[in-house]
């Protein structure tokens, strides 16, 4: 059996800003990530040889711990692209020139994608102690000690950390002796952020929509895109527009070929007959990612729900057991800004 200080189950954001505070701190700990890599929500496709966000693609000023580990690792940040036009598609189908809300002005992207702030802190971390493919099943409290049990083995920790949603710890991670009561539905009853959404990318040769005076913002009432934007590298091309997918992740899911089919033939209608030829696409479901997204997420929340921890999430088996991802933090709860804001809490209490 393998033993550590603090087991750290989970590779996302939150995972993995925390493996690095241990580590600054010369800290014993050791992280298992239940995919073959780490990054959780945060993750980028190659499509058309370059890569593209598929999960998180933006920060926002006054996003202070994001800021910093950027600035740490000397990533590069641009301006998400909102120069020309919105549109606006109807219902019907039709399609108006600057209506509705959608730009997403201000926003920051960093170069290269979300992904290289993972890859930078995968860096910074020692190899041997980050565990992928190993998913946590069970833990077990005996004698203030606390074994882990996975497909791949057991590992003793004197303090877990749960940098993975709530709701997934508490359908899939089985407790003993049992949490105390109430725990598990307070778990239950966090939504897990973005984790019901699909996100849809077109690749092209050129910025057909730029070209046109769109800055490629748009809001569909129609679908199955309900919400789209430029998706497109800091410089130079393959250029891309995103939306996220309204249709309800069973019809996606059943209909998947169609799915995005539908969503060229929308983004053709409404840009102009050069979106109909994308050099590549790519639909990334994240309802269907089973250590992301339960049956719970499919509905999704109506608006930015008021994360934090719960009374009954805190001070588990004396002190040993902790919840740490993003849905967890106080101020910026939801957001990659709130995952780096749950490790910090975490911080303060092992
Ligand atoms: C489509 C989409 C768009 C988004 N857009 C933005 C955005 O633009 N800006 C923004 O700030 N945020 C955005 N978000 C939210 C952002 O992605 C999250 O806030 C952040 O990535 C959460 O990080 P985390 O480490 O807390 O959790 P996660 O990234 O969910 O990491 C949890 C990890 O735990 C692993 N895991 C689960 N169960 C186990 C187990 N039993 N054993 C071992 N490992 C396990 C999972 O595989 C996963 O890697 C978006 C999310 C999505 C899905």
């Amino acid at each position: 059996m393998q033993r550590t200080d603090v087991l750290i189950v989970g590779g996302g954001l939150a995972g993995l800003s925390l493996a690095d505070h241990l580590q600054s701190q010369g800290r014993d700990w050791l992280l298992v990530e239940a995919h073959e890599a780490c990054g959780g929500r945060i993750r980028s496709s190659v499509l058309a040889g370059a890569p593209f966000d598929v999960g998180p693609a933006w920060f926002w000023p006054g996003q202070p711990r994001i800021e910093a580990l950027i600035r740490r690792f000397g990533l590069q940040v641009f301006d998400q692209f909102s120069q020309g036009d919105r549109l606006f598609q109807d219902s019907t189908g039709a399609v108006y020139r600057n209506r509705g809300h959608a730009s997403m002005e201000g926003s920051l992207r960093v170069a290269g994608g979300m992904g290289q702030l993972v890859t930078a802190l995968l860096r910074a971390l020692p190899g041997d102690r980050v565990m992928t493919g190993t998913a946590i099943a069970a833990l077990r409290q005996t004698d203030g000690r606390i074994v882990a049990r996975s497909a791949k083995g057991q590992i003793e920790a004197r303090r877990v950390v749960l940098a993975v949603p709530p709701r997934i710890a508490a359908e899939t991670i089985r407790f003993t002796p049992a949490l105390r009561e109430g725990a598990i539905q307070a778990a239950l009853a966090i939504p897990t952020w973005m984790a019901g959404q699909a996100k849809f990318v077109a690749v092209y040769d050129r910025p057909y929509w730029r070209e046109a005076g769109f800055s490629g913002d748009a809001i569909s009432q129609k679908g199955p895109l309900v919400e789209i934007h430029d998706a497109s590298p800091s410089v130079g091309g393959p250029f891309a527009l995103f939306g996220f997918v309204g249709w309800p992740p069973d019809i996606r899911a059943q209909h998947r070929a169609e799915t995005i089919t539908q969503a060229v033939a929308q983004v053709q209608a409404m840009f102009g007959p050069a979106l109909g030829r994308p050099l590549a696409t790519e639909m990334t479901d994240w309802a269907q990612v089973a250590t992301i997204a339960t049956r719970r997420d499919w509905a999704g929340p109506a608006g930015h729900p008021a994360f934090g921890r719960p009374p009954e999430l805190r001070d588990l088996w004396e002190g040993g057991l902790h919840f740490g991802s993003t849905e967890t933090a106080e101020g910026f709860g939801g957001y990659l800004e709130g995952a780096l804001e749950a490790s910090d809490q975490v911080m303060r209490s092992i």
